[in-house]
């Protein structure tokens, strides 16, 4: 083995370690790169149960009545704060501890529930979402899934009742997206009580205003000179913490604090690690799942304000003797608007419900909900900006804001590149391993058959059988079934891919972007469909069944089906090697013989 081979095994160990653990259920994801249609966590569509549905309504009211009285997106973006009285509000109104336990002051939201507050939020300004996120999704999470109950008691409630604020520290200059590379060192004292912090940390939402900040450092792995990444409970009042820069100038989202600190030999007692020593990567990635979703019902909602804005603006703006929305180029922007809204509720509600309802694994689900629904938020806000012509990029209106606002969500919390590769590897892992199984003991046969015929089995079946999309609506039968012939072609190609490729498709970026990008597509659509089943039996909660909303669901199948098959052809039929020649030229990279661009 090479150097880069032995790198490369040691990587998928860590990440094997880190995110397979044992024997779980399989999830829906997952079982689309299996060829399987998992129907029970798509369907039927996630309801909230009355009580909870009725305590959700008494919030959205109250939350609204404060947002209307209390929120200007324009103040804040131009003074780059925001105001006090209105985190007061959203301290008072439950946000920025919804969904803790009631037992520590929160409201013991479900995530569904959670979902639609932030959407509410979102619909009207990013930099109070992504606040009220910083906070709530990511600031208290670890303490809400790792903390002991000694360690919620303690530091739980001013935080859930919004007394004090909380922050979620991993990034650094050396890990950004390769957020194993944390270089902030925690050493154990001599006595062993407490760890000394030295590093520092950036781009810290919320970092300068925070009370208590979860923050990511190396630790030594005991009887090794091995480190491995840990959670801790940090307040800035502790000696050595130092506030490097407040309030970093930035392009959007500018209300929020965005801070850079450094820690020079801060004690912090061991008290304050959160989960087990040593594992806080596996917390900083299950803490970033829960922003990942709220993260979605953010975008839902700045999608939700980009279709009003432009039919209002298309409806009303007269050019040729014609309103704009007589135009059908116009009309396409709106229609797509429409129908990738659709979907979007409807991923943000499945995949909120798949927390609540305990699946254990829904990593590649929140990754697909992050990356579609930033994708589409930036589409949709691209396309409003462009009904309104000239006038948007003025400042009287919202759109030059929105647009600025929206450009992170592609970035934060894991870029979207990076999430694309994730989805693929981590979703191409099942049919691979049972590829393997059957390689590894056709080569050794000595290792028995039994395994192997398992997977042989299974991945036989899968080419055969045909997954079957239970819908309860006649009218959706044939979509359900064209769903079903899609998963069975995916299943193909991906098939295809281990084969022909074997390992090194772990580096081919661009064949993993068309298998995300069709899983994605098979997600959405799925929740889609089990969305408009409901409409279409009349047990929608978000009194979704007119007509419009239902032409944006059939709208949305058949442009996704169409992305699908397009994904899937372009996996054989694509001009990647001149684009990797290209590139690598224009990077001055040199070029390897039969690398075929790579
Ligand atoms: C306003 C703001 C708020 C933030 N809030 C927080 C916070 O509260 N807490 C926190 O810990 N962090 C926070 N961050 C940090 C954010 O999560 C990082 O910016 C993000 O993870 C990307 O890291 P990076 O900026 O170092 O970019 P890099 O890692 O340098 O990546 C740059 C680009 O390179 C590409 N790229 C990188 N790796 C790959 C790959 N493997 N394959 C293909 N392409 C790749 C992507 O296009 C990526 O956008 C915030 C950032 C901003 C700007």
């Amino acid at each position: 083995m090479n150097e880069v081979e032995i790198q490369r095994q040691k990587e998928i160990k860590e990440a094997e370690e880190l995110l397979f653990t044992g024997p779980q259920a399989l999830g829906f994801a997952k079982g689309l790169f299996l060829g399987r249609f998992v129907a029970d966590w798509a369907m039927p569509y996630p309801r909230i149960p009355a009580a909870q549905q009725a305590e959700l309504d008494k919030s959205l009211t109250e939350i609204r009545q404060l947002l209307d009285e209390h929120l200007d997106p324009v103040a804040i973006d131009r003074n780059a704060d925001i105001p006090r009285h209105l985190i007061d509000g959203l301290a008072r109104t439950g946000v920025l501890g919804m969904t803790a336990p009631k037992e520590y002051g929160g409201r013991g939201f479900s995530q569904r529930a959670y979902c639609k507050i932030l959407e509410e939020i979102g619909a009207r300004c990013a930099s109070t979402s992504v606040f009220t996120n910083a906070h709530h999704s990511i600031g208290i999470r670890a303490l809400l899934l790792f903390g002991s109950r000694e360690q919620k008691q303690r530091w739980l409630p001013p935080l859930v009742t919004g007394e004090q604020l909380a922050a979620f520290a991993l990034t650094e200059e050396q890990a950004g997206s390769d957020a194993a590379n944390v270089q902030t060192t925690a050493t154990p004292s001599a006595d062993g009580s407490h760890f000394i912090l030295n590093g520092e940390k950036r781009y810290i939402t919320n970092a300068s205003i925070a009370h208590v900040l979860t923050v990511m450092a190396r630790t030594p792995v005991p009887g090794s000179d091995k480190t491995a990444i840990t959670a801790f409970l940090v307040t800035p009042d502790m000696p050595g913490f130092t506030m490097l820069e407040p309030r970093m100038e930035k392009l959007g989202i500018r209300g929020t604090a965005t801070g850079r600190f450094a820690m020079r030999d801060m004690a912090v007692p061991k008290e304050n690690i959160l989960g087990p020593i040593g594992k806080g990567l596996k917390v900083a990635l299950t803490v970033l799942d829960f922003g990942r979703t709220t993260f979605g019902a953010c975008c839902t909602g700045g999608a939700r304000t980009c279709l009003q804005l432009a039919v209002e603006h298309a409806n009303r703006r007269r050019q040729f003797k014609k309103t704009l929305g007589d135009f059908d180029l116009v009309k396409k922007k709106i229609g797509r608007m429409a129908a990738d809204l659709y979907a979007m509720e409807a991923m943000t509600a499945v995949t909120a419900s798949l927390i609540d309802r305990g699946l254990e694994d829904y990593m590649i689900e929140t990754a697909m909900l992050k990356v579609f629904t930033t994708e589409r938020l930036w589409e949709a806000i691209n396309d409003a900006f462009q009904i309104y012509g000239g006038s948007a990029y003025f400042t009287d209106l919202p759109l030059e804001r929105m647009l600025r606002d929206a450009r992170i969500n592609q970035i934060g919390e894991g870029s979207n590149e990076v999430l694309i590769s994730f989805i693929a590897l981590v979703g191409m892992r099942g049919p691979g391993m049972e590829f393997k199984e059957i390689y590894d003991t056709m080569f050794n046969p000595s290792r028995g058959l039994g395994k192997a015929w398992t997977a042989g089995m299974n991945r036989l079946g899968a080419a055969v059988k045909i997954p079957s999309v239970p819908v309860k609506s006649e009218s959706l039968r044939s979509q359900a079934s064209q769903l079903g012939r899609l998963i069975w072609r995916f299943n193909l190609s991906v098939n295809r891919a281990l084969i022909k490729y074997r390992e090194p498709v772990m580096d081919m970026q661009l064949v993993q972007e068309r298998i995300a990008g069709a899983a994605m597509e098979m997600f959405a659509s799925a929740c889609v469909i089990s969305r408009l089943d409901s409409d279409l039996q009349g047990v929608s909660q978000n009194g979704a069944s007119a007509p419009a909303s239902r032409r944006a669901a059939q709208l949305f199948l058949q442009q996704s089906f169409h992305r699908i098959r397009r994904f899937l052809s372009e996996l054989t039929d694509n001009d990647d090697a001149e684009l990797l020649a290209t590139a690598n030229s224009v990077l001055g990279k040199e070029e390897q013989p039969g690398s075929n661009g790579r």
